[in-house]
């Protein structure tokens, strides 16, 4: 892994691969987190704003960069956007990457993945029904 102090290619890759993967389901896991309490689809109909119901395009959707570039606001009506989806996408984010750099591409890398999801999405699930935090 460590070659002459550096990272080799093959683990700069498995850790892109990790934080890619990683936002993308963290991603879904909002979408989770705010339609499974609601007894809503996580099918359809697309990702719209909680406050304007105003459908959000792609560049809205991109885990954390979008929260960060619009800091935090809705871009079409300006109101706030729960810190909730930016804590749960890093949160997801980092954790898939850190399995993937600590498993490697193993079966086990599969299962670590698969319990972290299911596990940040029952806790992110169960705060949203009881809005203990957010
Ligand atoms: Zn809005």
């Amino acid at each position: 892994m460590l070659m002459d102090g550096y990272l080799s290619d093959e683990l700069w890759l498995r850790l892109l691969a990790g934080l890619v993967i990683g936002l993308v389901l963290g991603s879904f896991i909002t979408m989770l987190s705010y339609r499974v309490p609601r007894s809503l689809s996580i099918i359809s109909p697309p990702s719209k704003c909680p406050h304007c119901h105003t459908k959000l395009k792609a560049r809205d959707l991109i885990p954390v960069l979008s929260w960060l570039l619009e800091r935090g606001h809705c871009r079409y009506c300006h109101r706030a956007i729960s810190r909730r989806y930016l804590v749960i996408e890093l949160t997801t984010a980092v954790s898939v990457t850190l399995a993937f750099w600590y498993f490697g591409l193993t079966p086990r890398l599969i299962a670590a993945v698969l319990g972290l999801v299911a596990f940040i999405s029952l806790v992110s699930i169960n705060f949203e029904r009881q809005r203990k935090i957010w």
